[in-house]
């Protein structure tokens, strides 16, 4: 495309630059023709890291070192075998982590594209919602509060519309649009008014804007910095692995020196003494400990997924786990959402009921059980027909029959009761009506307006009761009135609107919100709606569920305090009476007992989202782990602030989505709860192989200590340690990141966060059941050792056997926190059967192959070797399991 400036043009040049009317868009044939001229709206694949930079990652590593130190020492003390098998192990570690963390990557991305972005646009007079990728130039964008911008695009018609452009001028307050602006010169992205640019968000009002870029030739596209900075990070996993490593490093280290002076004390030679520290370095890493953590959280990030979950990073997957409290939106997450006009009151305080079922237009209006006839009641004819013309949902047709509304759900509600009353669009239209101008709702001032012209010229309002009733001038008197009925209707659980209008007759052609300032006595109140919208069915056991966990949770709305009261008692949330309104919040906020207060409620109700974030950080401070819910763009600042900000994948705007954690694809409280359970499962899990790995570790190290500190010959070989962390451990540590929810998982309080891994229990256990086993080695080195019929290879062949046996029972001393983990639950991990069932036969085969006995330095052992190597493996195993009680209750 040759460079043009469609700011400084025309709306009219700007559309016939793409040959489309603003009022039809683009025909299927020229969006084909577009998309083979400009390509997909894409950028250039974002600068990850790329396979090379991860593939160093891995090399450059601590371990990878301390391997490579390793080798070079057995080449030095002329064991070369050794030495080629420690490379072996350093390239074995470096591929597999390689291979998972790319894999685990790949997986990310693809999850982290199904939260990508949609865009509404105008096609063959039609609008319908696209995947951003596909929108082309020339495409009528049709945009609104939340949407987050799809491409560069000239501004058609713009209505209190403002977008916020941070992302590309990094200036952070929003910028008041104007479709009409003109320039004669060259102007700043930022001062470009007629114009919306792809990648910034819409914070207020509506607009319909020409698509002029797409892809790389967008503003965001021209600026590559932008696509950089997706570091990697280092997860709080990460650390305080990190931090164990070092632990038993440390531990290594402290045998090494004891080891060498032991040695120089009686003059033992400098070379054997250096192969006494290869080992010690070799047994001491945990070399399959990287991939391992990462195959777990991105296989968590998967299982999430599935169950509508998107969770964006790993860290999160893992925060998830230790949720303390879940603060979530009333509406639409812990209701249906699927609003109905149940009652009405008018003006004159007649009351009205509704019938019918969901969205279907089908039902009556009734007073005290008698049908009333629309014909014979003007007033409530109205009443209802300026709801109708206050909606801004449409009410459409599926092709099973089924009714659905698009739009908001309250505004629904509003267009199907005027649909049962036989009220259409197309009608009203032909009967002169015509809507000329609009305030859209928002959340902060909770009313919206319209403006109609036909037989009657009429600004009508609608929002909140309290909202309106503050704007119109009633009398104290009226007001209690009001406000009983508002109550009356708020005890049932239903949601309120009111509805206020201005009749006027002087077609001055002012602006609607110049008209409702210059008119502020003609205002009048004509009446409440009563909306019911259900709980959800699953709610009410996911709340249960919830205490059980010891997750507190609150409900988060912009309703009325006692809708929302009624609604939590519903759906059984602890405490639901005590509840806070938006501006007790603003009150105590700053004051001494602002924490507690929010600590002590269960239900806030018509909130700002600026309270959302007092709300967060209160209880943050309070030293809780928060998952908040939000929707809107004003959400943002609670969701980023919160330890998971969960965005709603229907209901959400993308600017939501954008700044979340998660993004629920169902909009449903009980997926939050799903994912929590997920990630306590996750935490679980990585406890059990992080505890098997580095026990493990600490058998090797133990044995081989004791053994040199008493001045004996190694009772395993360099290369025997390497089998074992390589090749038995490794499938079985796997397989427990495979382990299935143990009993009673969301029966326990969360966890506490700061304490982490690294806590004296948890560290406490490995580091005994490492001491137990490793012990019980040495004494099966002494066992055998003291038959001289035996040569050194055979016992040491024992002891290898020993370990990896001792090792594969150890298995089930970790896999539950309770009890003894081999009984019929085994059997649910089908990987951890299989990967115990592959370890036996590669241990036979290390034993039994002439190969591996040349190669490792093994000799086939008797049977009766066996036998003494079960009842010592049993024995220890016992011993372990005893120790990790008395930990438990000295614990407690
Ligand atoms: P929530 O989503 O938590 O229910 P909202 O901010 O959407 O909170 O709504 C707050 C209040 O604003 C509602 O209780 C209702 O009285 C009013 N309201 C909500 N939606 C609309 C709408 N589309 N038009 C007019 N008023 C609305
Ligand atoms: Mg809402």
């Amino acid at each position: 495309m040759t460079e043009r400036n469609f700011y400084q043009e025309s709306i009219e040049d700007s559309l016939q630059a793409f040959d489309v009317e603003q009022r039809q868009g683009l025909s299927t044939d020229q969006v084909e023709a577009n998309r083979e001229k400009y390509g997909r709206n894409e950028l250039d694949e974002q600068e990850k890291l790329s396979a090379w930079e991860i593939l160093w990652d891995k090399i450059n590593d601590l371990i990878v070192y301390l391997l490579i130190a390793a080798a070079v020492l057995s080449f030095l003390t002329n064991e070369p075998i050794e030495g080629i098998a420690v490379i072996i192990a350093i390239l074995l570690s470096v591929i597999t982590g390689f291979v998972t963390e790319y894999t685990a990557q790949k997986s990310v991305d693809s999850l982290q594209n199904m939260g990508s972005t949609v865009a509404k646009v105008r096609r063959d007079g039609k609008v319908s919602e696209l995947d951003a990728g596909d929108v082309v130039p020339g495409d009528i964008l049709i945009l609104s509060e939340g949407d987050a911008v799809a491409a560069d695009a000239r501004l058609l018609k713009t209505k209190n519309f403002a977008s916020i452009e941070s992302a590309l001028t990094g200036e952070s307050e929003a910028v008041d649009k104007d479709a009409e602006a003109t320039y004669d010169e060259e102007e700043g992205i930022g001062d470009r008014l007629n114009m919306v640019f792809s990648g910034t968000a819409v914070t207020r009002g509506t607009a319909e804007a020409v698509v002029t870029e797409t892809g790389m030739d967008t503003e965001v596209g021209k600026i590559t910095e932008l696509l950089q900075g997706n570091d990697k990070q280092a997860t709080p996993l990460d650390i305080e692995l990190d931090k164990i490593s070092k632990v038993i490093i440390v531990a290594a280290a402290i045998a090494g020196i004891s080891v060498l002076v032991t040695g120089l004390i009686t003059g033992q030679p400098i070379t054997e003494m250096l192969h006494v520290a290869v080992i010690l370095a070799v047994a001491a890493i945990p070399e399959a400990m990287p991939a391992v953590s990462t195959i777990t959280l991105s296989r968590g990030m998967k299982t999430m997924a599935n169950h509508k979950a998107l969770v964006k990073s790993l860290p999160a997957v893992e925060t998830l786990g230790s949720t303390s409290v879940i603060a979530s939106d009333k509406t639409g997450t812990l209701t249906e959402n699927q609003m109905a006009v149940e009652h009405l009151i008018l003006a004159d305080g007649q009351e009205y009921e509704v019938s019918g079922k969901g969205y279907t237009p089908e039902g009556e209006i009734s007073q005290d059980g008698q049908e009333v006839d629309l014909a014979d009641n003007q007033a409530l004819n109205d009443f209802i027909q300026y709801g109708y013309f206050a909606s801004d949902a449409k009410l459409t047709q599926e092709d099973n029959g089924e009714y659905d509304i698009i739009g908001d759900p309250t505004d629904g509600a509003l267009t199907v009761l005027g649909e049962k009353m036989g009220m259409t669009e197309d009608q009203l239209q032909s009967d002169g009506w015509e809507r000329i101008d609009e305030i859209p709702f928002d959340s902060e001032a909770k009313y919206m307006a319209v403006h109609y012209d036909g037989p009657q010229e009429i600004v009508i309002m609608k929002g909140a009761p309290d909202v309106l009733f503050d704007m119109t001038e009633l009398s104290d008197e009226e007001i209690q009135t009001w406000s009983q009925r508002n109550e009356e209707l708020a005890e049932k659980g239903l949601r309120v609107i009111a509805l206020a209008s201005i009749r006027l007759d002087d077609h001055s052609g002012q602006d609607i919100n110049t008209l409702i300032d210059d008119h502020p006595h003609e205002l009048e109140l004509d009446g409440l709606f009563g909306i019911i919208d259900p709980p959800r069915q699953d709610v009410k056991e996911s709340i249960e569920m919830t205490q059980n966990a010891g997750i507190k949770v609150k409900m988060i709305t912009g309703d009325h305090p006692k809708t929302a009261s009624i609604i939590a008692q519903e759906i059984g949330i602890n405490d639901s009476e005590n509840t806070m309104t938006g501006k007790e919040i603003d009150q105590a906020h700053g004051q001494a007992d602002f924490i507690d207060k929010i600590r002590d409620t269960a239900v806030f109700a018509r909130v700002s989202p600026e309270n959302k974030l007092q709300i967060v950080d209160a209880l943050r401070e309070e030293g809780e782990v928060v998952a908040m819910t939000g929707d809107g763009v004003n959400d943002a600042p609670a969701l980023n602030g919160a330890d998971i900000g969960v965005a709603m994948g229907v209901r959400g705007t993308e600017v939501a989505k954008e700044s979340s954690d998660m993004i629920l694809t169902d909009d449903r409280f009980s997926t939050i709860v799903d994912a929590v359970r997920e990630g306590r499962i996750i935490f679980e899990n990585i406890k059990k192989y992080v505890s098997f790995l580095f026990a493990c570790n600490m058998v090797e190290i133990t044995a081989i200590f004791l053994a040199t500190v008493f001045l004996l010959p190694l009772p395993i070989l360099p290369l025997h340690v390497l089998f074992l962390n390589l090749v038995i451990d490794i499938g079985p540590a796997m397989a427990l990141a495979f382990e299935t929810a143990e009993e009673g998982i969301m029966d326990k309080p969360p966890r506490d966060q700061d304490k982490g891994l690294m806590n004296k229990v948890f560290l406490g256990r490995i580091l005994l059941s490492g001491l137990v086993i490793g012990l019980s080695s040495f004494v099966v080195f002494l066992i055998f050792g003291a038959n001289d019929d035996l040569s050194l290879p055979y016992v040491q062949t024992s002891v290898f056997a020993f370990m990896a046996v001792a090792q594969l029972f150890h298995i089930f001393n970790v896999r539950e926190t309770d009890r003894f983990g081999l009984d019929r639950t085994v059997f649910k991990n089908h990987f951890l059967v299989g990967a115990i069932i592959i370890s036996v036969i590669l241990l036979l085969l290390a034993v039994y192959t002439p190969f591996m006995n040349t190669v490792i330095g093994t000799e086939a052992l008797r049977l009766e070797t066996w036998g003494v190597i079960f009842a010592a493996a049993v024995v220890s195993t016992f011993l372990v399991y005893l120790l990790n009680k008395f930990i438990k209750r000295w614990e407690a």
